[in-house]
This record gives C-alpha cells, sequence and structure tokens, in this order.
C-alpha cells in the first residue's frame, strides 16, 4: 500500500472541499482498502467521512424511508421498517458478502463499490478500467464473471452489488451534496453507468459530489422477492440476480418492478419487462416473453455464455413464485 495523507472532517462542506481537491472519501473500507492493498486505487488523501452526521434511518414526510449514506448494511437490513415495507432490500443486503463485512459496509460505499473483474484487480494486466487506453483483459481472456448486456468494446465487467438491484426495483433516489452546500437527487437507476467509451466511471458523481442518503419511495402492495444465483452459499457475487416486486389482482398482475444482477455494467432495469408484465395474466408464454426483453441484445464472451440460459431460468423461477406459479 502506498503512503496517502489521512483527513477526518466533521462538516459535509469541508468534506465537499476535499472530496473536490481529489480526497478520496472512505466510510467502512470494505472495498477501497483491498483496492489499496492491491494499488488499484491509490489516492493521495484519504477522507474518513465517519464523522458525518449521516447514519439515521429515518422515516420521510411523504410515506417514504431514508436511509443514511453511513447507515451501514446491516442497521439496514435489520431495521424493521425496511424488513416490513421493503423486504427485496433486506434480503439482497443479507444476500451479499458476510456478517463482519455488512457491519461495517454503508449504504453510500454499497452503491460505489468497484467491479470484481480480475483484470481489473490484478495491476499487471490490462485493463481499461483501471488505466485508460490499455486494452481489456477479459475480452478474449476469462471472463466467466462478465457482462452479457451492455458492454462495450473497452470493458465487459459487471457490477458486483446486491443492495443496488434492490434499490433499483424499489425506484430509490440518491441523495448528493456537491461544492458550497449544493444538494441534487438522482433516481438510482441513472445512478450507475454502463462502460461506453469511459469505463473509468462507474457511476456518473462528478468530482467532489458526496452521496448523502438514499430515499425509498412510499412502500409498495405486493410480493417482494429476491434470488441471486451464485457459485456457493454464501460470500459469493451473484452471478444472475433478480430482484422482484409484484402485486398480484385476483389472476392477474396489476403492477410489477423487476431489476436484475450479475448481467451488466450497473443493476439492469427495462421498464418494458415491467409494462408487459402489468395488466397481464401469469402464463409461461408472458414469461418467455418478459425472458426474451431480458435477453434481447445479449451476448456471452465464451465463459460466460452460461448466463444467458441462467438468467432465462432465473426469471421465469422468480416470476412462477411472485405470481403463484403459470397459468
Ligand atoms: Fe478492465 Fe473492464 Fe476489461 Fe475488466 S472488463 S479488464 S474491468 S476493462
Amino acid at each position: 500500500m502506498r503512503p496517502f495523507d489521512y483527513q477526518r472532517p466533521d462538516r459535509l462542506d469541508h468534506a465537499a472541499d476535499l472530496a473536490r481537491e481529489g480526497g478520496k472519501a472512505i466510510a467502512g473500507g470494505t472495498n477501497l482498502l483491498d483496492l489499496m492493498k492491491l494499488q488499484v486505487e491509490t489516492p493521495q488523501t484519504l477522507l474518513d467521512i465517519n464523522r458525518l452526521p449521516m447514519a439515521q434511518i429515518a422515516e420521510t414526510d411523504g410515506g417514504g424511508l431514508r436511509i443514511g449514506a453511513l447507515a451501514s448494511n446491516t442497521a439496514c437490513a435489520v431495521d424493521p421498517r425496511v424488513r416490513r415495507d421493503y423486504p427485496v432490500l433486506s434480503r439482497a443486503i443479507l444476500a451479499g458478502a458476510t456478517q463482519q463485512l455488512r457491519n461495517k459496509a454503508t449504504t453510500g460505499g454499497n452503491l460505489c463499490q468497484r467491479t470484481r473483474c480480475y483484470y481489473f484487480t490484478n495491476i499487471d494486466q490490462p485493463c481499461n478500467k483501471r488505466e485508460p487506453g490499455s486494452g481489456c483483459g477479459a475480452i478474449g481472456g476469462f471472463n466467466r464473471i462478465h457482462a452479457i448486456l451492455g458492454a462495450s468494446d473497452e470493458c465487459i465487467a459487471t457490477y458486483p452489488g446486491d443492495m443496488a438491484v434492490a434499490l433499483y426495483a424499489l425506484d430509490a433516489e440518491v441523495e448528493i451534496a456537491g461544492q458550497r452546500g449544493s444538494s441534487r437527487t438522482l433516481p438510482v437507476r441513472q445512478f450507475h453507468r454502463l462502460p461506453g467509451d469511459t469505463p473509468q466511471r462507474d457511476n456518473n458523481l462528478e468530482p467532489g459530489e458526496l452521496i448523502t442518503g438514499v430515499v425509498l419511495p412510499p412502500p409498495r402492495a405486493g410480493k417482494q422477492l429476491y434470488r441471486k444465483v451464485r457459485d456457493r452459499a454464501s460470500y459469493a457475487f451473484a452471478l444472475v440476480s433478480v430482484a422482484a416486486i409484484v402485486e398480484m389482482d385476483g389472476d392477474t398482475i396489476r403492477n410489477a418492478s423487476l431489476a436484475f444482477g450479475g448481467l451488466a455494467h450497473k443493476p439492469w432495469h427495462d421498464p418494458r419487462i415491467d409494462a408487459v408484465l402489468s395488466g397481464a395474466r401469469p402464463s409461461d408464454a408472458l414469461f418467455a416473453e418478459a425472458a426474451d426483453l431480458l435477453l434481447e441484445g445479449a451476448e456471452g464472451q465464451g465463459h460466460n455464455d452460461f448466463k444467458i440460459p441462467l438468467a432465462r431460468r432465473t426469471l421465469l423461477a422468480v416470476l412462477r413464485e411472485a405470481t403463484g406459479g403459470a397459468a
């Protein structure tokens, strides 16, 4: 690990100033410290934001729930309001990492975690994300965990998290603080980026901006599911995951909101899938149509070809469970 300066601001505006000057925010450090040890990340200044008052989970005036950026993953997953009203979020968080990591990992940090692409974390290998213009070791290399949707010629990495997949299904918003007291809100579905020709950028945070919280909308009716397919039963990233919120009205789907993990550089949400399901009667043909929409344009890279049928089967299984089975 390379030497670095260490700052502990206790005011948000001071933290934003230091971030604009190049300080790298650290909270739980469950991803960043690993990357620093590997010299994938080499910040000049570490900006410890743990003194900022951003760990609260509180109800909003609009009937939703605001989760502070520094609320730990454990605190969020076990919060009685989250378990009761947003079980897809609790289940997604508990499907990730280990208890020790969830105790330290934070809501803001979880959103900003970086890909686990093998070539990204090995500084002896080419990687456009780590070093723009150096090439992509995964294209033509070993790419079992890589993207089948939304990839580019520059990068085929996947976003590794679970929590954000549930937040996409919930259509949450991200609160962001900028310079001189400015703030903005971004729909979480617009927070992460596809790689395009700038794979070094994982998300749409601008330099100097910090996440301050995540706002969940008022609870939705219906069944909430999170299904994660992985190589082992715990402490493994998703090969495919599905977060689903499905409300039935008799034998018809009243509303559906689905998001997918493990498939792309960002959690995947396709509004056409929600639209085709909402108002329709469950059937194998309907579920197949939803899967066709999901996998339209899906492309394997060789070792990860299996993800295409796996994503289809996982989606069908989730829809059958959420609707009580096909007609
Ligand atoms: Fe780097 Fe992306 Fe290629 Fe992985 S897939 S080596 S992160 S450019």
